[in-house]
């Protein structure tokens, strides 16, 4: 294995260029829009930018949970802000997003879970730009199903919840949350007839035999649509990258997945969550 510390070349960011990622990049610098892609540095921004993706957060920016991988800050979060979901949807319209991705922090602080919220943004979005087509990387609610309905009760186009890690890894990197309980959340969405999707990060310790563990019961909970990527140490003080894992390994984890049944499979040293979110949407 190669050494933590030094990053392969491969991991090497690239530079954001096109004309449609210039276009997009003055709209948010002229109106002064927040996206997720911007303030998580995400290398991915040219192509998603270019081909009319972004990711936005909702519910603030302080989470309730302490995720050893996530760079978002834990602490007690301020109080709903009632006018986001126009907020987020203005910025939508003004970017001229063709697929939205909206994610949140977990607000285990309301009795909600931030569900209401949650579906007055995607109808916000569905009301000012109708033809965007809507991906929700949802949280667990707790397993609160209600809350969870509540936002299905939308439709996304895409529902995602990641499942982050392999489930020997679960308690050490999502401490406050649940393997089952994201399968389970996963399950319901899948039953409802929507698109499904999750995301596993890898290098932080699992075995191929634990990632191909995963993909089974993610393919058992009804998930249609699996993303891998690498995992990255956001500072000092989160877990640790434990491999670097090679594009091979990566492409052969692809044939795998395609192999056992996902209906598409995302996976790359830089892949994200919502990387080519767009593209699943047709291809599938
Ligand atoms: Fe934004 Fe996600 Fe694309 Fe990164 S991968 S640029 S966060 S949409
Ligand atoms: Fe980060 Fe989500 Fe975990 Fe909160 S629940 S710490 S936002 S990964």
């Amino acid at each position: 294995a190669i050494q933590p510390q030094r990053k392969p070349d491969w991991l090497r960011v690239r530079l954001p260029v096109g004309k449609e990622y210039a276009h997009v990049r003055g709209l948010v610098d002229e109106h002064k829009l927040h996206t997720i892609c911007e303030s998580g540095n995400c290398p991915n921004m040219g192509e998603c930018w270019g081909a009319g993706t972004a990711t936005f957060m909702i519910l603030g920016n302080i989470c309730t949970r302490s995720c050893s991988f996530c760079a978002v800050a834990t602490g007690r979060p301020l109080a709903v802000d009632t006018d986001e979901p126009n907020r987020v949807a203005n910025s939508v319209k003004l970017m001229q997003v063709k697929h939205c991705v909206i994610t949140s922090v977990d607000r285990d602080d309301i009795k909600d879970g931030g569900s209401i919220i949650w579906a007055e943004t995607i109808n916000a979005i569905r009301r000012e730009s109708p033809d965007t087509t809507l991906e929700t990387l949802l949280p667990d609610f707790r397993g609160i199903w209600d809350n969870l309905e509540r936002v299905l009760e939308t439709r996304p186009e895409v529902v995602s919840h990641n499942l982050e890690t392999v489930r020997r890894l679960t308690r050490e990197v999502r401490i406050q949350a649940k393997y089952d309980r994201s399968l389970e959340a996963l399950k319901r969405t899948s039953a409802t007839g929507l698109r499904t999707k999750s995301g596993i990060m890898l290098g932080l310790g699992e075995r191929e035999e634990d990632v191909l563990e995963a993909m089974d019961d993610l393919l058992e909970a009804g998930v249609h649509i699996l993303t891998l990527g690498q995992y990255l140490q956001p500072t000092r003080n989160h877990h640790p990258v434990v491999d670097w894992i090679h594009p091979d390994q990566f492409a052969s984890y692809k044939e795998w997945g395609l192999k056992k049944g996902f209906r598409y499979v995302e996976s790359g040293p830089l892949v994200r969550s919502s990387y080519h979110a767009e593209k699943h949407l047709f291809e599938m």
